[in-house]
């Protein structure tokens, strides 16, 4: 009795160390192919396993895994848990030890050829995550050019290839291959990759666009083609309207920019905010002012803002004077679903008597409403103070916006 108590006590230090060290996956694994050798191939049941384990209740995974990788027999049975391992490995940074636990399973005879694709697949996986870039993207291709590939391993191979051609900003690539992801043969979530191809359609026109001066009409067309692919993939691309307006305009082409920021409000309202500058840009003419003002309040009537507010209130100071601006600024502030809390004293501070003039008073409730207007990912939540076409939180395309609600008290 007091030895079983001994050995329990001893097996619970050592899983709590392993804990301790982040190292739990490795034990279960283990225990795993215990259970399959125990239960079903007695004759695997050999010294080497006995080694690793005592190696791992020693405390010592790494001699332990080192073991298992070099002598633990590939069957069928055990093929599942080379596999777990492997990815085990490869999540903790251990790309060589991955790498060997791969290429040692490709060299085993009879494997199914579903299996073998599988296991490229995951050798692609260690190659992309240890920065061989390279090798991964041959080694996929290898894999998508098998005639007789699995509809399963054909798709994944080519996500892993887009996934790998926008880490080494290869977007002309991207595209094409995530041309394959959705076309009717085995789509997947088809508008997922259009709208992921639209965004490397804008990297594109945006790279050239930052290098075109002086714009030549060449340059420009190509750029125009690229922007139209981007909306042909995504229509809702704002991005894709944003830059076009932006070309418009260093070509001197106002209508054209015009008319390429009203999709704006169509495509995602929320987005409204970062046209505005443009919009002033292509409005600046004086006798486009009173246009430019009708336009912001029909903006404004369909999604009411702080940013459309703000702008409204500085083109009436200029056009209709300081009282027209104040009764406009008094009725749309209860209309702002973000400033719902502060709405009492934003009215008072802007009729307030005995305080410094109307420009003063604008100028403080600007600046404090500057305070209610962040960024934020519709994905993973992460908050940000400008606008990123890419997530650095999650990676995700296209998922950040500005945010119509008021920011928790304790960030603002
Ligand atoms: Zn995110």
């Amino acid at each position: 009795m007091g030895l079983l108590l001994a050995i329990v006590c001893s097996l619970c230090v050592g899983y709590a160390v392993a804990d301790w060290q982040g190292r739990r996956e490795l034990p279960r694994i283990l225990r795993r192919v215990a259970r399959r050798v125990q239960g079903r191939s007695p004759s695997l049941v050999d010294t080497h396993y006995y080694k690793a384990l005592t190696s791992l209740l020693n405390e010592q995974p790494d001699e332990a895994l080192d073991r298992f990788v070099s002598s633990m027999e590939v069957t069928p049975e055990s093929l599942e848990v080379h596999l777990a391992l492997g990815a085990l490995l490869r999540r903790r940074g251990e790309f060589d030890r991955a790498l060997r636990v791969h290429q040692n399973l490709l060299e085993q005879p009879e494997l199914s050829e579903e299996r073998k694709q599988h296991i490229q697949l995951e050798l692609a996986c260690d190659y992309w995550r240890s920065g061989l870039l390279d090798r991964a993207v041959d080694l996929l291709k290898e894999l998508i050019a098998l005639p007789h590939i699995n509809k399963g391993a054909r798709w994944q191979a080519s996500a892993y290839l887009v996934e790998i051609y926008q880490e080494m900003g290869d977007w002309l690539e991207a595209v094409d291959v995530a041309d394959t992801l959705t076309s009717a043969k085995f789509a997947r979530e088809p508008d997922l990759w259009r709208r992921l191809q639209a965004q490397f359609c804008c990297e594109l026109a945006q790279r050239k666009l930052q290098h075109a001066e002086p714009l030549n009409s060449e340059t420009a067309a190509n750029i125009a083609a690229k922007l139209r692919q981007a909306l042909s993939y995504d229509p809702n691309c704002v991005r894709a309207s944003l830059l076009q307006a932006e070309l418009a305009l260093l070509r001197d082409a106002k209508k054209e920019a015009l008319n390429a920021l009203k999709s704006v409000p169509v495509q995602d309202a929320r987005l409204i905010p970062d046209a505005l500058p443009l919009l002033a840009e292509c409005m600046a003419d004086a006798e486009l002012h009173g246009a430019h003002l009708a336009l912001l309040k029909q903006w404004f009537d369909e999604s009411p803002s702080l940013a459309l507010m703000l702008a409204i209130a500085e083109c009436m100071q200029e056009q209709e004077g300081e009282s027209a601006t104040r009764r406009f600024c008094l009725d749309a502030l209860p209309r702002i679903a973000a400033i719902r809390f502060e709405v009492p004293v934003l009215m008072l501070t802007l009729s307030g008597a005995g305080s410094p003039g109307f420009s003063e008073r604008f100028q403080q409730v600007a600046t404090l409403l500057e305070h209610f207007v962040y960024y934020q990912c519709d994905q993973c939540g992460i908050k940000m103070q400008q606008l990123e076409w890419r997530c650095p939180g999650c990676h995700s395309w296209g998922t950040v916006a500005q945010v119509s609600e008021p920011a928790p008290r304790s960030e603002s």
